[in-house]
């Protein structure tokens, strides 16, 4: 039997229709900047976030390169916490390329970075330090929403203290969908708060007449000055990541990808799956999320795991007291019974485009099975 892969949302196989738009994507040369499904990509996502431009990059790593590298110059530092992905992911990329000096500091428990711990770690202008340039947030972090009055009052310290800001935005849209779910469960919400809806893409619909998730994905992102999103996660393209932000930001950006050997040719065919992803796997990420629930569900009450109730579309697990010692033989035995996973004393799952109810709840049994739950 096919195993049900939880390891990541990156396993996912394009769907046919995803296949044929590729194969049907008209193409030229990026790097001589004719690629029309690159640019109708580049376009799309710049709008529908909100920003003046955008840059398609192969991977999400490489935008994260791209923006810490186009936002700081050698000798400065950007803030980030311990976890994020373009501090501890990343094999201390801006650092070996760009001399930027990482500045980690420990999360909260609900993946944000205290505002005083943001605002001691700025250092001032003097000459025993790194110049403070960059701070860097990520959205979800590990599943987890950031909430939209927390992002508001961070990147606003940032702006008054001179620093630029940048989000990790690799599952955007899954904090996106979850925000937008969690206002529909809320009755009298009422209109949406905050600044105008963006204006500068290329469909001028594209926020308003598609529903919550768009629109708060918008929210989300307007209070940085650059944004990444992967359309190779819970999107469920092949390959690809995009960073959004000015005109100037982007240019330096392109520069940058250049360097890093990311100045790709008809790579339209690729963009075609992101531009396929952003029209069609965005709200079916709710999909995602409630299975990440109907998991934690069936594995609550076993003695030896504690189930951190899912937000978005990871499900951690800790085995704990005498069910650690026990944590190699239940790997083995969820890898014998076709399910995969990644953690030792932590498991993480994650559903995804390429699992649906029953094989989460195939997962389930054999996990409880394990336990003889
Ligand atoms: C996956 C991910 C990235 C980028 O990963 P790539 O494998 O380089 O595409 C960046 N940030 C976060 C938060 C991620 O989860």
């Amino acid at each position: 039997m096919k195993p049900i892969d939880l390891r990541s949302d990156t396993v996912t196989q394009p769907t046919a229709a995803m296949r044929a738009a590729m194969a049907a994507a008209p193409l030229g040369d990026d790097v001589f900047g004719d690629d029309p499904s690159i640019n109708a990509l580049q376009e799309k996502v710049a709008g529908l976030l909100g920003f003046k431009a955008a840059l398609f990059v192969p991977t999400g790593t490489q935008g994260n390169l791209c923006a810490i590298l186009a936002h700081c110059q050698r000798g400065d530092e950007y803030i980030v916490g311990q976890m994020q992905h373009c501090y501890r992911w990343e094999g201390g990329g801006a650092a070996v390329f760009g001399s930027v000096q990482p500045q980690p500091l420990d999360h909260q428990p609900d993946g944000s970075l205290a505002l005083a711990d943001i605002e001691a770690a700025i250092k001032p202008d003097d000459p025993h330090f790194a110049r403070t340039r960059l701070l860097a947030l990520e959205n979800t972090l590990g599943g987890k929403v950031l909430p939209l009055a927390y992002l508001e009052q961070a990147t606003a310290l940032a702006r008054s203290r001179g620093l630029a800001t940048h989000l990790d935005g690799a599952r955007l849209f899954n904090a996106a969908v979850a925000q937008a779910a969690a206002k529909d469960a809320r009755p009298a919400a009422g209109p949406p708060q905050g600044g105008t809806a963006p204006s500068g893409g290329s469909d001028p619909h594209a926020v308003g007449e598609r529903g919550g998730a768009y629109l708060e994905a918008w929210r989300i992102a307007r209070h940085f000055d650059s944004v990444s999103v992967c359309f190779s996660k819970g999107l469920g393209a092949p390959v690809g990541s995009a960073l959004c932000g000015s005109k100037e930001l982007i240019a330096r950006a392109r520069r940058i990808r250049k360097m890093a050997g990311g100045g790709m040719r008809q790579s339209g065919m690729l963009a075609a799956a992101a531009h396929h992803a952003l029209d069609h796997q965005v709200e079916r990420l709710a999909q995602d999320h409630a299975l990440a629930g109907r998991l934690a569900d069936a594995l609550q009450g076993i003695t030896g795991l504690q189930v951190e109730a899912p937000q978005t579309n990871i499900l951690f697990v800790d085995l704990v007291g005498p069910a650690r010692e026990r944590s190699a033989a239940l790997l083995e035995h969820l890898a014998r019974n076709g399910v995969l996973a990644t953690g030792l004393y932590r498991l993480r799952f994650v559903t995804h485009l390429d699992v649906d109810a029953r094989g989460v709840d195939r997962a389930a049994a054999v996990i409880r099975s394990f336990f003889g739950a």
